[in-house]
């Protein structure tokens, strides 16, 4: 084969993807990526003398293969690899909780009226829905169903309405079951019961490895090793454009930094780019239902204000989650807390999580005004001190995280079909796959992929059975 494999985003998912290819096969491998830096939303900047995450990114261990690619790739350097597990508390009626909620603290800190509350609603809704049926229907009667009003109203659906700045009635119940995970509301009664421990099972990811200088540094490593083993990597390269011949992608039409277009051949693509974005690269003669079901599938963008504090640390806190209304940010992070040596000495960074629409009032306010807006939040966090500000900065992140309104499944599933009929193109990672997942998902869809391509005959069969292994909300 004398044409490339393109991978459009070097991101977890595209860098994980051409590593296995180039490690098991001899084929060509160019990733192409209009960032400057590789490793996509889990990247990392300097600021003054600080190395920043776009929101500290933790990679979750589980002991599966992305986490012993990660291990291998740091066998000689391990020293740079710092472990944890996750410390996460979250505000909610004013207090704050331990998460995983702690039984003792919650009776300690909770009304015991709403205790009590919270566990007869419980009860009278499951022999409800037991005798009665009625469909669930989006996330709001998913929520309702399994926690019953009281509960479900504190602990998802508040949270999940501000994040997403919409009803919760309008979220697909498809987005719980890829959310909300590790959350066993039986188990929380028994031990409410018995008075003491935490919740038994794992919510969710617990334990992660984060690189000394920075999540952006596990993907620097890893791009290292992909050209190392002969692969390509072009940088601030836009992929415009794809084009199509005879079911079969031929080649992408990509404008470099300076504005210069040019076509690049290929024998396969590979894309970890946001889904409708894919779709819209394709000609505009694409069936109107194709452009009309990309467009359905939308994201939320996010506003990240990183505040400098003349202070070793502000708290042991990794994530903390504002769950009440009058909080403005949704989520603060303390990345000091992951890796002391992505911070000056002396200092600490706050970053408070922002969700907003691209072009939304949020998303035009200034960064003056963003600024005063965390600081109102801070006012309302009784260990922040305000005095010990020394500065701050804002980025604006567009298509953040993936919005599961109702059908967007439908969606999904007609752009899907569409890939389908192409030969040689395969869509992967969260951006791909239209996922919720995090960078050790999109790694391990990444080895997957570059499992099946660096075969010699790549089967369209293949490519489909992937697609019904990970694409789970169209079951
Ligand atoms: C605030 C925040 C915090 C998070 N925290 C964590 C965490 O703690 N732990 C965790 O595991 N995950 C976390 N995540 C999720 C994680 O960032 C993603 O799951 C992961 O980065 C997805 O990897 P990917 O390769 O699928 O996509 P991406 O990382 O999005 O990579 C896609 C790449 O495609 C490139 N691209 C897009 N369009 C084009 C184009 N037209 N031409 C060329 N290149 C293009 C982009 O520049 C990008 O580099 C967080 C996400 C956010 C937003």
């Amino acid at each position: 084969m004398s044409e490339p494999l393109i991978i459009i985003g070097a991101g977890p998912a595209g860098l994980a993807c051409a590593y296995k290819i180039l490690k098991q096969s001899k084929k060509k491998v160019v990733i192409i990526d209009k960032a400057s830096a590789v490793g996509g939303a889990g990247a990392s900047f300097k600021w003054k003398g600080h190395i920043l995450d776009y929101g500290p990114h933790s990679f979750h261990t589980r002991g599966e293969e992305p986490e012993k690619l990660i291990r291998d790739l740091f066998e000689n350097d391990n020293e740079k690899l710092i472990e944890g597990r996750k410390n996460v508390s979250i505000f909610l009626k004013n207090k704050k909780f331990k998460y995983p909620l702690q039984v003792s603290e919650a009776l300690l800190k909770f009304n015991p009226l709403l205790s009590i509350k919270i566990m007869f609603e419980f009860l009278l809704t499951s022999i409800f829905h037991a005798i009665v049926y009625i469909p669930v229907d989006s996330f709001e009667s998913w929520g309702r169903k399994r926690f019953g009003h009281t509960l479900y109203k504190m602990s998802f659906g508040d949270y999940t309405e501000k994040v997403w700045k919409t009803k919760a009635s309008r979220i697909s119940e498809k987005f719980a079951s890829e959310k909300i995970q590790g959350f066993n509301f039986i188990d929380l009664i028994k031990r409410l019961l018995k008075v003491g421990g935490q919740v038994a099972d794992e919510p969710y990811y617990q334990t992660w490895i984060y690189h000394k200088y920075g999540s952006g540094s596990l993907f620097q490593k890893l791009s290292e090793e992909v050209i190392k083993l002969g692969g390509e990597i072009l940088l601030n390269t836009s992929v415009k454009s794809i084009n199509l011949h005879d079911h079969k992608a031929t080649s992408v039409t990509v404008v470099d930094k300076v504005g210069d277009a040019k076509d690049i051949n290929c024998c396969y693509l590979v894309s970890t780019v946001p889904l409708p974005r894919f779709i819209y690269m394709f000609d505009s003669n694409t069936p109107f239902m194709l452009r009309h079901s990309a467009s359905k599938l939308s994201y939320i963008s996010l506003i990240i204000v990183y505040i400098e504090f003349e202070i070793e640390k502000i708290s042991d806190i990794h994530w903390f989650y504002l769950l009440d209304k009058h909080f403005k940010f949704n989520r603060v992070t303390e990345q000091k807390n992951l890796s002391p040596f992505t911070i000056e000495n002396g200092k600490t960074i706050l970053s408070f999580e922002l969700t907003c629409r691209e072009g939304d009032e949020y998303w035009q306010f200034s960064d003056e005004d963003l600024f005063e807006m965390a600081k109102r939040d801070c006012e309302n966090i009784d260990f922040i001190s305000l005095d010990r500000i020394t500065d701050f900065l804002v980025k604006r992140i567009p298509d953040a995280y993936e919005m599961y309104y109702k059908n967007f499944d439908t969606h999904a599933d007609i752009v899907f079909s569409y890939l389908k009929e192409i030969d040689n193109i395969a869509s992967i990672g969260r951006r791909g796959l239209f996922l919720q997942g995090d960078m050790h998902k999109s790694t391990e869809i990444g080895l997957q992929m570059g499992e099946i391509l660096s075969g010699n005959n790549p089967d369209k069969r293949e490519i489909h059975e992937f697609y019904d292994r990970h694409l789970k909300y169209l079951e």
